[in-house]
């Protein structure tokens, strides 16, 4: 079919990420992907500057992430997981309690990240209805978060960001803190850890869990912050008796420089989530893990059981490919990688800091953010990124890059030239 017939098909009837109906920018067609670049279907190429949202950590069309799918393929593509178990969902939860911090024992698979922030907050709920203390049912967060877009996942959302105003009466009340002071490298504010720990004091009784990113918030603003405030919310959680729960569906599998975020700390939270890089960015997977003692818990409860079972729970085509994704991640030097972009990004977007209208350059990790004093003109970054050969996306007042490990140091070059071009214009 050709290009603008099926750009007018998709404007008529395919929804886009938050987007109207029907679509009023034309997105662009892909036709293939591989290693770090998109093919379009006029014939040009771009650099990924963003691992379609943070996921394609390998790149694309991986020749060993290809054949453990189709490998797989070859076995069987999916089987329901009542009743029925299979290797590749066997090895990669048994993987995930191995690698993520220690404590952290059972695995629950499930399609997706908000999927696995809905997994976690019912974990947190059963356990303490299954102990009787059934009054501890909110849960508390610092804003600048985003967890997903179904509701409960929502609900912990910042409350501006996540347009709580549209959804007032409809979502949980949460207890917000304001978000942790954003500076990775900053001494601690010793007020703020004391005002997160009169806050739960005081609403120890009503509150589940404490449910955080780690280190860096995402989609929420792209902010970082000290591990010594999540060094500080597990020694409060624990001291009054409320769950933490971290969100490391973007952090994890090393984009901070750390497998997990939470190893920054040093600490184990009661509940992880993982998502977006688990499969490579091949296949939507997630997964929600717990400690021994949130599953001996409910599984102690009135009704013993956790009660969520989604029909393609730990699909088997996403399992081998997360497995193999795992597995060429840990069999490679990533951490030199990620300090090479880490470094390239500093280096490359170094020049953005000195133009008008930019705020605050940082990078941390693979993860390099250009923030200006007003929102992004999009289709106008849009124009300027693609003309130079890269694909970028960025929201509100930031121009962000969160590159594939693979991605070479002239990739790197040009992604960030895009981007210190873009804070120029847009
Ligand atoms: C992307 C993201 C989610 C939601 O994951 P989906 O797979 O898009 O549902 C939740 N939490 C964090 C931190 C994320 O970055």
């Amino acid at each position: 079919m050709a290009a603008d017939d099926l750009l007018a098909l998709d404007a008529e009837h395919v929804w886009h990420p938050y987007g109207p109906m029907p679509g009023q920018v034309p997105p662009l067609l892909v036709s293939e992907a591989s290693g770090v670049r998109l093919r379009l279907a006029d014939g040009r190429e771009l650099v990924d500057g963003m691992s379609s949202w943070w996921s394609a950590i390998h790149g694309y069309r991986h020749p060993v992430l290809d054949a453990a799918l189709t490998d797989q393929a070859g076995r069987m593509s999916h089987v329901m997981f009542g009743g029925l178990t299979h290797e590749p969902a066997i090895r990669l939860a048994s993987t995930l309690a191995d690698i993520t911090p220690e404590g952290l024992r059972h695995v629950f698979l499930c399609d997706s990240g908000s999927v696995s922030v809905e997994v976690a907050v019912k974990m947190c709920l059963q356990y303490w209805r299954s102990l009787g203390r059934g009054g501890k049912r909110r849960l508390l967060t610092w804003r600048g978060g985003y967890h997903g877009d179904t509701f409960h996942p929502m609900s912990v959302c910042d409350p501006d960001g996540g347009m709580h105003s549209l959804w007032r009466g409809v979502l949980p009340e949460q207890l917000f803190v304001p978000a942790p002071p954003a500076d990775f490298g900053a001494t601690p504010d010793e007020s703020y850890v004391e005002m997160l720990a009169e806050t739960v004091e005081r609403h120890a009784d009503e509150l589940a869990a404490v449910v955080v990113e780690p280190v860096v918030q995402g989609a929420g603003g792209m902010r970082f912050h000290h591990p010594a405030y999540l060094r500080a919310l597990r020694e409060i959680t624990e001291r009054h008796g409320v769950l933490l729960v971290f969100d490391e569906i973007a952090t994890g599998f090393g984009r901070t420089g750390r497998l997990f975020a939470a190893e920054h700390a040093g600490v184990t939270p009661d509940v992880l989530c993982v998502g977006k890089a688990l499969t490579g960015g091949y296949l939507t997977m997630a997964a929600a893990l717990c400690t021994g003692e949130v599953a001996r818990g409910i599984s102690t409860g009135e009704v013993p059981v956790l009660a969520h079972g989604p029909t393609f729970m730990g699909n088997p085509l996403a399992s081998a490919v997360a497995n193999a994704s795992i597995g060429l991640l840990l069999e490679r030097d990533w951490q030199a990688d990620v300090r090479r972009i880490e470094d390239a990004l500093r280096q490359g977007l170094a020049p953005a800091a000195e133009l008008p209208g930019v705020v605050d350059v940082r990078v941390l990790g693979a993860i390099g953010v250009v923030q200006l004093d007003h929102d992004v003109d999009m289709a106008e970054a849009t124009r300027v990124v693609t003309g130079l050969g890269v694909w970028l996306r960025p929201f509100r007042d930031m121009l962000y890059t969160m590159p594939p490990y693979v991605t070479g140091d002239a990739d790197l070059a040009l992604v960030t030239r895009a981007i210190v071009e873009a804070a120029r214009t847009a």
